[in-house]
């Protein structure tokens, strides 16, 4: 049982963004003060993304349209840790990727990735934004021949503006799972791999993390898989109702990320 004191004690925030600071373009009341009372008590802030379509600047810009204070420290996408992830694995090895411009850029200019358009050591499918055939029919190929498969992140849609959504990652794995039968290791949430980089990289213990998020079975599971502090803000996704039903169980749960600027 987590308690007001395990909450003062945090040094890194790792907060989901879209139904946890902002929705859309709409700034949720009390987001920007709660992080401003981050950095004034000398704590720190990472916005861990999934979406692995689009890179850190993209997320820079927008937080700072929004108002939020934000550099490119404080940006941690699926695509990064996949970047690391290769590193860690597949030094060297020569990878084929289905992914935006965005993650080929990413991966080969910050993480001197190799990547290949076809055959390859490793397959990784992207949220690829600009999927194509040909790209399909490459990865399927690497699946058949039985290279390990790594994907960025399990979502099947992706919220856009005007309630409407768009296929994700997930769903494009759903499609190469039936034409190959092969599984992807998935980096993002609700893997602990985004949080146990972090942990490593700042030399912060996991009782010092909290994962502040709006959806249990991505957000929260991320952090409950790593053992950091989990909190769960009803701003977004999640309710009580669903919050109840769930297995995992966040260990506090906040009406907004506002309530939490007099706790840490
Ligand atoms: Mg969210």
């Amino acid at each position: 049982m987590k308690t007001q004191k395990d909450l003062k004690n945090i040094e890194l925030f790792l907060l989901d963004m879209d139904g946890t600071i902002y929705l859309g373009e709409d700034v949720f009341d009390g987001a920007i003060d709660f992080i401003k009372t981050i950095i004034k008590k000398n704590k720190k802030y990472i916005f861990l993304t999934n979406n692995s379509s689009k890179n850190k600047f993209d997320y820079i810009n927008k937080l700072h349209r929004l108002g939020f204070p934000a550099d490119e420290a404080n940006i941690f996408t699926s695509g990064m840790a996949m970047g690391i992830y290769l590193n860690e694995n597949y030094k060297g090895k020569k990878v084929l990727l289905s992914g935006t411009k965005a993650l080929e850029d990413e991966l080969r200019d910050n993480y001197n990735i190799n990547l290949v358009n076809e055959g390859g050591d490793v397959a990784v499918m992207g949220f690829d934004t600009e999927l194509t055939y040909p790209k399909l029919r490459a990865i399927c190929d690497a699946l058949d021949s039985g290279v390990p498969f790594l994907a960025t992140n399990p979502d099947l849609v992706c919220p856009i503006e005007n309630k409407r959504y768009i296929p994700d990652c997930g769903s494009m794995c759903i499609m190469l799972e039936n034409a190959t039968g092969r599984k992807p290791t998935y980096i993002g949430k609700p893997s602990p791999y985004m949080i146990d980089i972090l942990s490593k990289e700042l030399g912060i213990s996991k009782e010092k993390i909290a994962v502040i998020g709006d959806r249990v079975y991505t957000d929260i599971a991320s952090g409950y898989n790593a053992g950091a502090l989990t909190i769960c803000v009803l701003s977004g996704e999640a309710t009580l109702k669903t919050i109840e039903e769930s297995k995992i169980k966040p260990d506090f749960i906040f009406d907004s990320v506002k309530d939490l600027i007099d706790l840490i």
